[in-house]
């Protein structure tokens, strides 16, 4: 399978962020999730969302975008567990790689990376018994972990929306994470 990623990244005061965020009805759709209380990433936290936030100046969202060529559109027609074993590896290949280049980002940026999905370091979760993270060092909370609409994230402030064909796997798919420092200027190296 061939795909190409592109990477865009939107800039904006921390004080904007109310305008992507709708807490109780996001957090409403965690409780639903098997991930709710069972990994460090996901809610409830153990941190102040808030005031996390609220540490840095600007946030960079992040927009990851896995673009698969027509070949590999082609070869998933018509086979359900295929598109999902193209999405899921793909997915959790580019997520890495990303998540991956962040995390050197903190380190020369005093900033803190928020990451595009929950994490999945560990095949169970050190926190379904009760103990710290295993790899503090990696794992980074989930995006959507703090309400965050992706969703309107994506069409307002990347302009990109979702397709989702039946029969084959989608032109694309995104991963849209966030970065948090006190810099109005952004890159991933
Ligand atoms: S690194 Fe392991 S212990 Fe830590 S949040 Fe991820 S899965 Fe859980």
């Amino acid at each position: 399978m061939n795909y190409t990623t592109e990477t865009i990244i939107k800039t904006i005061p921390v004080d904007r962020l109310g305008e992507f965020r709708d807490v109780e009805k996001f957090l409403t759709y965690c409780r639903e999730c098997p991930n709710f209380g069972t990994r460090h990433s996901c809610p409830p936290h153990d941190i102040d969302d808030e005031k996390f936030l609220e540490k840095y100046t600007h946030a960079h969202f992040i927009l990851t975008r896995i673009i698969y060529d027509d070949e590999t559109i082609l070869l998933s027609k018509g086979d359900k567990e295929k598109q999902n074993e193209i999405l899921y590896a793909t997915r959790e290949k580019v997520l890495r790689e990303v998540e991956d280049q962040k995390l050197t980002k903190e380190l020369y940026s005093g900033g803190v990376s928020v990451s595009s999905s929950s994490c999945s370091l560990c095949k169970t979760c050190a926190k379904t018994e009760n103990k710290p993270c295993r790899h503090p060092d990696k794992m980074r909370y989930a995006i959507d972990s703090f309400g965050f609409d992706i969703t309107k994230i994506m069409t307002e402030l990347f302009g990109i929306g979702l397709s989702w064909p039946t029969d084959t796997i989608p032109e694309y798919q995104c991963l849209v994470g966030m970065f948090l420092d006190d810099d109005d200027n952004f890159f991933l190296d």
